[in-house]
């Protein structure tokens, strides 16, 4: 088994010589907020050491901008889903609606 050595290079933050990671920003967005996004906006994601990297991804995980559009993104979800959940409600009303009709009609029949 031949162990992965990570490359050993000055971290882009720190500029220490250390093992390097690519830092790869796990978000999306809804609207603009993508044209002011810290990490949207790099041509080239940094290479940073780990303690770098870890705190990268924490000032990703805080970012406000970001976690308004997941909490927009969240509420549309929610909001889909209760549509398709009153959709159903709606169909089953009429159906039954439909069902009972129909029982009434061969009954007077
Ligand atoms: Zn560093
Ligand atoms: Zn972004």
């Amino acid at each position: 088994m031949t162990a992965v050595k990570p490359v050993e290079a000055r971290c882009d933050h720190c500029r220490q010589t250390r093992p390097l990671f690519l830092y790869e920003p796990d978000h999306g967005h809804l609207g603009a907020s993508q044209f002011s996004c810290r990490w949207c906006l790099r041509e080239k994601q940094p290479r940073l050491c780990v303690r770098c990297w870890g705190a990268e991804k924490q000032l990703e995980e805080n970012d406000s901008a970001i976690n308004e559009d997941a909490e927009t993104m969240r509420q549309i979800c929610e909001g889909n889903a209760r549509a398709i959940a009153r959709d159903d409600a709606v169909r089953a009303a009429c159906d039954g609606i439909a069902e009972a009709t129909r029982v009434a009609e061969e009954n007077a029949s």
